[in-house]
């Protein structure tokens, strides 16, 4: 099993609503049937179940993510009692690593948060979407109200109090990546995960004769890539790693499986964008094992075959070593499944061909000696529209079979 990782909803509502979240407002409205807090006994399953999937596995590290919903709505004594139990384990697996993180909005993060997460090393990472005006577009609380001034202090807090401010940033590309860069220059992000907006084949809002994704993340990396005092920025680095073939990407999404609120067990939070109930497996902590998951068909795809059960175009795409068909979520359509390339395929590409030909660039002899060439993102999107639409997937029907009749929405 590839998972490495636990993102526990541990509380199943939020203080802000923000209109692009997966959770509430793109599809998905299972959370009302969840309870506001993940319980005492359902972490007590968490707990057992891990360690059983550890020794099981033979895992040498593992990580909880504290998530939600806003998980600082959650009591702090719910961290301390969960990190408590985690330390009791340890005396059974001595030579297993455990790391906690938390996802935070930022709205709560205080000081004697701040102070209780040092304590117990858990390392927070706050969500903010780069400038006020981008961020307070989208991060509004229940009456509309931006966040960005809150989160901005708390952030600052953390850089102060924890010498580390992580941040998770939705890119919004009608912002300039001049300011937003500058932005998070200004916080001393010292990490900011741009997450490219969880959308699919149904609701893409963007041209798809453009490349509007692909142009403003080309912006961003160039500014970022001559800053001599950079922060770190997972999305190039994963893509940088990958063309020089240093690791495998870093951020692999199938490393993390979700415990919900209530004990459900799900393979990734992100394909709530799909539609009600999608992320769904009939799977329950208290009665389930973790590795149960790949008895399922979602499951089984996510974390067994995640890379490789691809639609036609990618399986002959020559940039799919890299690109991987993209992100699971980003390949669905509601009327075909997971038989279709990322509805960012083009941008995907350009992206690529980019950051490759500016490393060919920086070091012309790996030209020759590694045999690496220049790529023309023109020629790939050509290549690819004239592949015959007559040839089928060898996946073709497991793939469709994740098709969904209806969303409902919020
Ligand atoms: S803070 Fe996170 S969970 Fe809350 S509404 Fe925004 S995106 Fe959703
Ligand atoms: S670039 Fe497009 S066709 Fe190639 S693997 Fe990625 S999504 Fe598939």
């Amino acid at each position: 099993m590839t998972f490495n990782s636990l993102a526990l909803k541990i509380a199943s509502r939020c203080n802000l609503n923000c209109s692009y979240c997966f959770m509430y407002n793109l599809g998905d409205t299972t959370y009302k049937k969840q309870p506001k807090f993940m319980s005492a006994e359902i972490v007590n399953h968490v707990i057992e179940k891990t360690k059983n999937y550890i020794k099981k596995y033979n895992k040498k590290e593992f990580s909880f993510i504290f998530h939600g919903g806003e998980p600082l709505l959650a009591s702090k004594q719910f961290y301390i009692d969960f990190v408590t139990k985690v330390n009791e384990l340890k005396k059974e697996l001595p030579n297993v690593s455990f790391f906690f993180d938390v996802q935070t909005n930022g709205v709560l993060l205080d000081k004697k948060w701040i102070a209780l997460f040092k304590s117990l090393e858990i390392a927070p990472s706050i969500s903010v979407d780069g400038t006020k005006k981008a961020h307070d577009m989208f991060r509004v609380d229940h009456k509309g109200n931006g966040s960005y001034d809150k989160v901005f202090k708390s952030a600052q807090l953390l850089k102060e109090e924890m010498d580390y401010a992580d941040i998770a940033c939705v890119i919004n590309t009608n912002e300039s990546p001049e300011e937003i860069y500058t932005s998070f220059k200004k916080m001393n992000a010292s990490y900011v995960n741009f997450l490219i907006p969880d959308y699919t084949h149904d609701n893409f809002p963007f041209d798809k004769n453009k490349t509007t994704m692909a142009d403003w993340l080309i912006a961003l990396f160039d500014i970022w890539i001559r800053d001599a005092n950079r922060f770190k920025i997972p999305l190039f680095l994963g893509l940088l790693n990958s063309l020089m073939r240093i690791t495998e990407d870093a951020k692999n999404e199938s490393t993390v499986l979700v415990i919900e609120t209530n004990g459900e067990i799900e393979a990734i939070d992100s394909l709530k964008a799909c539609g009600h109930g999608f992320t769904k497996t009939g799977l329950n902590i208290t009665s389930n094992n973790l590795e149960d998951i790949q008895n399922t068909s979602l499951g089984n795809l996510y974390f067994n075959d995640l890379n490789s059960k691809l639609c036609n175009q990618c399986l002959q795409c020559p940039l799919n070593e890299i690109c991987k068909g993209g992100r699971l979520v980003h390949r669905h359509r509601k009327s075909n499944g997971f038989n279709n390339p990322s509805v960012y395929c083009n941008d995907l590409i350009k992206l690529i061909a980019h950051i490759q030909n500016f490393f060919i660039s920086c070091y012309p002899e790996l030209h020759e000696k590694e045999n690496i060439e220049a790529i023309n993102p023109k020629e790939i999107m050509e290549y690819l529209s004239n592949i015959s639409k007559e040839i089928e997937s060898p996946f073709k029907k497991e793939l469709e079979s994740f098709l969904q009749e209806e969303t409902v929405l919020v």
